[in-house]
């Protein structure tokens, strides 16, 4: 690869800031966008120690910084947090989320509300501290982790689905007003991805073989899948892309 192409991905002085680090997608992305050069603060509720480990293995600045997104005030407060230490952020990552399932005749109003805040609230909160910060420094990248769920409606899952759907929604929306801005925001859709929000279908086998059976790749995808799209959408190689879902699926949604 030649110095202008290697160039185009290079992350090397950016600062980011990923949620959900504490394991599965977002332990795997983070890692990428140090290997690629960044230096990232990370946000899960318990903690992100081996993430950050791995981080500094690698040469970068890693900042653990424990917070619950459920809460308002703590979305605000460690935003700043990681602002004041790093001093700017260039790419923010909105991956932290949960799943609730039961059926939706039965479907408890807290776990209803618990998704919601967790997987939407959170993300448009962060989205808008990190919009305004970056218009404010002259360009950004806002990386949103969309779903399968954006585009179907899954099963047991009606909090999850709908929270996705409008994860889509509000890409779109932010790409929109702030393109002309410079800042580019986008998601990834995974797919089947093997990590703990997984980890009971996975356990269910026949519901695993029939998923596997469909998935033209012909496996589920690993949080190291992620790696690769979420350099791209982080990097300057994306300049140009605003608004787009970009799915990670081993063709799912091809099918
Ligand atoms: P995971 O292994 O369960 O990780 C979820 C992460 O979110 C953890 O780091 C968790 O931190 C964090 N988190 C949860 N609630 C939080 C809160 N209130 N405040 C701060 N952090 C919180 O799940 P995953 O599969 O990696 O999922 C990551 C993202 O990808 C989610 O948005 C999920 O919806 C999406 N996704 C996953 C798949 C898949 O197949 N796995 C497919 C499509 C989309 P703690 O451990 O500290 O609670």
């Amino acid at each position: 690869m030649n110095q202008a192409m290697q160039a185009l991905f290079d992350l090397t002085g950016k600062r980011a800031l990923v949620t959900g680090t504490s394991g599965g997608l977002g332990r795997a992305m983070a890692i990428g966008l140090a290997e690629a050069g960044a230096d990232v603060a990370l946000v899960s509720r318990t903690g992100s120690r081996e993430t950050a480990d791995a981080i500094r293995a690698l040469g970068r600045r890693a900042e653990d910084l424990p917070a619950d997104l459920s809460r308002d005030d703590e979305r605000e407060a460690v935003w700043n947090r990681a602002v004041e230490r790093f001093g700017r952020i260039d790419i923010l990552v909105n991956n932290a989320g949960i799943i609730r399932r039961s059926p939706a005749a039965e479907h408890p109003r807290e776990d209803w509300d618990e998704v919601l805040k967790v997987n939407l609230d959170a993300v448009f909160r962060l989205s808008q501290l990190a919009g305004n910060h970056m218009i404010h420094n002259g360009g950004g990248k806002i990386i949103n982790i969309a779903s399968m769920l954006s585009f179907q409606g899954g099963i047991l899952v009606p909090g999850y689905a709908a929270s996705k759907h409008a994860v889509a929604g509000l890409t779109k929306a932010l790409a929109n007003e702030w393109a002309a801005k410079g800042v580019n925001v986008n998601a990834i859709a995974p797919g089947y991805m093997e990590t703990n929000n997984t980890a009971p279908i996975r356990a269910d086998r026949a519901r695993c073989r029939s998923i596997t059976e469909r998935i033209p790749a012909g496996r589920w995808g690993t949080p190291d899948d992620l790696k690769g799209p979420v350099v791209f959408l982080a990097s300057r190689a994306s300049d140009y892309m605003h608004g787009h879902i970009l799915c990670v699926d081993g063709g799912w949604l091809a099918r």
